[in-house]
């Protein structure tokens, strides 16, 4: 059994991983165009803000630790094409520009996505960047680092914008927030929600302009203006944060169905329409958990846990992913929020009916010091009181309470059985009736 994986990072690395643990015997090969593998682009916005030094410690798996445990990852190859009739895929080793034709039993697709970069003028100016690779951050960091630079825009405020943010306050630099529409984060959070982000921007002196639309850059040699329709704004550094997109163009041709967006389509045990072809990741959709829907959910936790079940299934398993509720967190300056599950607007688009719920309450006893404010929002279905989304926002312990809304969702809960829940309690920690039983129960 010979399985072919294009792609060494998360979702092709867990694949390949749990693969050899399933099947000692199968032959494992990996092709990886860049030259490392098992990279967590998640710590890139800490590197950059220097709260890390080592880039290395981004690294999961080394190369040779995957070798010594039977896996033929091959680096600095990329995969040019896909022959499914002959069940083979053309391959170009970068250093020597050698092109090969390897067969495989089963083969997974896992090149993740790449960014998109929007039409704006001057874009090769120096010092514009993005952040998706490893060379990305190192290259940002070492010019951020600079004194010279001391004013950095950064466009685009979602995930990936508002991480920078932080870690171009921590170098202390000036730092300009440029987004297209009225909020951060677009419709992801809850306008409530962004209201209470826009004034924790404005309170660590992040210049936040909104409903701004960038056009283009001007400089010498290096940025000196961006330029929106609306102004003009002097700065020494970019980071465009604008989007990604599935990376599946070299996949033209080959039948694979795929969304508008081009990410290929799986089914819950990751197969895609073509026999003996499999695929996971920011390449690929994820079935939601909630109505089977194929849904482009770009984030680590879904691309991991569908890779190791292709990796299951590709080595003689059968496993599914019990589906993604898209649950996310971020730390916007010292709040932090996350979100799971559906929101309104996902919901009627899907013929939900749906209620919300919207409170504000403490994350602990007023007594301990350092009580802070929790904001909870649960979106259940309007009749039945199943609770199918949820966001939070809060300075201490806020996130990782949607992992509770997760778990709900999950289990089809219900309003009532949330503001019922046994949570744990002590004062320091939360209160006799937590924010969750407390938003559970005002749910009407
Ligand atoms: C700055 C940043 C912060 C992030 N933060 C978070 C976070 O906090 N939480 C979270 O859940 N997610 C986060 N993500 C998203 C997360 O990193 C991705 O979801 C995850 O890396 C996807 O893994 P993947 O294996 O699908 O794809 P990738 O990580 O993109 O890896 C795909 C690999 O395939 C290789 N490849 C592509 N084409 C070919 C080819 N033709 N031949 C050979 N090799 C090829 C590429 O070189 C690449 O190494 C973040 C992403 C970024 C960029």
């Amino acid at each position: 059994m010979k399985i072919i994986i294009i792609g060494g990072i998360a979702a092709g690395m867990s694949a390949a991983a749990k693969a050899k643990r399933v099947s000692e015997d199968a032959e494992i090969v990996v092709y990886e165009m860049g030259d490392i593998i098992s990279f967590g682009a998640c710590g890139l916005p800490y590197y950059v803000g220097d709260f890390f030094q080592n880039p290395n410690w981004m690294i999961a798996r080394k190369v040779e630790r995957m070798i010594d445990e039977g896996v033929d990852v091959r680096v600095n190859h990329q995969v040019l094409s896909v022959d499914s009739d002959l069940k083979s895929v053309k391959v170009k080793r970068l250093e020597t520009d050698e092109v090969f034709e390897e067969k495989y039993d089963k083969l997974m697709i896992a090149t993740g996505a790449n960014v998109v970069m929007p039409p704006f003028e001057n874009i090769g100016l120096n010092n514009i960047f993005t952040l998706s690779k490893m060379s990305d951050g190192m290259g940002l960091k070492e010019k951020a680092m600079s004194d010279e630079v001391k004013d950095v825009t950064i466009i685009g405020a979602g995930f990936i914008g508002v991480e920078v943010v932080e870690a171009m306050k921590k170098l202390g630099k000036h730092v300009r927030l440029i987004q297209r529409g009225n909020r951060v984060f677009n419709r992801i959070f809850d306008e409530r929600i962004t209201e209470l982000m826009h004034q924790e921007f404005l309170d660590h002196d992040v210049e936040l302009v909104l409903n701004e639309g960038v056009q283009g850059f001007e400089g010498q040699d290096k940025v000196q203006k961006v330029k929106t329709d609306k102004g003009v704004y002097e700065t020494d550094l970019v980071v465009i944060a604008t989007g990604f997109k599935p990376n599946t163009d070299f996949l033209e041709g080959s039948n694979i169905k795929m969304l508008k967006n081009g990410a290929i389509i799986v089914n819950r045990q990751g197969e895609t329409n073509i026999q003996d072809i499999y695929s996971a990741g920011d390449c690929a959709t994820v079935p939601h958990m909630i109505d089977n829907e194929d849904v482009y959910i770009p984030l680590a936790t879904g691309a991991n846990k569908l890779g190791r079940v292709v990796g299951e299934n590709m080595a003689g398993g059968k496993t599914e992913y019990p589906g993604s509720l898209g649950s996310a967190c971020v730390k916007v300056m010292d709040y932090e929020a996350a979100v799971t599950g559906l929101n309104e607007e996902q919901a009627k688009s899907r013929g939900i009916e749906c209620s919300n719920v919207f409170v504000k309450d403490k994350n602990q006893a007023g007594y301990y010091p350092n009580q802070e404010d929790i904001y909870i929002k649960l979106v259940y279905e309007k009749d039945s009181k199943v609770i199918i989304g949820g966001e939070t926002l809060g300075k201490n312990g806020a996130a990782l309470r949607i992992d509770v809304i997760a778990m709900a969702i999950k289990a089809k809960m219900t309003t009532e059985d949330l503001g019922m829940m046994d949570f744990c309690y002590s004062p320091p920690i939360s209160k006799t009736w937590d924010a969750l039983n407390v938003a559970g129960n005002v749910a009407k």
